[in-house]
């Protein structure tokens, strides 16, 4: 059991002041914390599997950019949790200079991971 985060049904959540309006983020909804919990744990199995075949993250089409972005498992995971703690996750902040053969998309880590248990 994961203690309950005390500040989750409290509007006058303290972090909320600590973020100006440019900045501002929407709390995550139970929904959204769960699904994005749920990925966290997908990218730590992931870079268990998938980083000893030379595979160093994710890449994906970016909507607001129109170009590729590029996230080493541990940038992804460090913006996962920092939606958790309800912080804007720098999402245009790729990883620098990649390495773009050691990306796979999203899509690919879950194949690659259902083959794994199906076997
Ligand atoms: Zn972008």
């Amino acid at each position: 059991m994961m203690p309950r985060d005390p500040f989750a049904d409290d509007p006058n959540d303290p972090a909320s002041f600590l973020s100006d309006d440019a900045d501002h983020m929407e709390p995550l909804s139970p929904e959204e914390r769960i699904h994005v919990q749920q990925d966290l744990k997908l990218v730590e199995e992931f870079k268990k599997v998938l980083q000893p075949r030379g595979i160093e993250g994710i890449f994906f089409m970016c909507e607001d950019c129109e170009e590729f972005h590029y996230y080493d498992w541990d940038i992804m995971a460090a913006n996962m949790r920092a939606t958790l703690a309800g912080e804007l996750s720098p999402v245009h902040e790729p990883s620098v200079q990649p390495n773009v053969e050691a990306y796979v998309p999203w899509d690919y880590c879950l194949g690659y991971l259902d083959g794994l248990e199906s076997r």
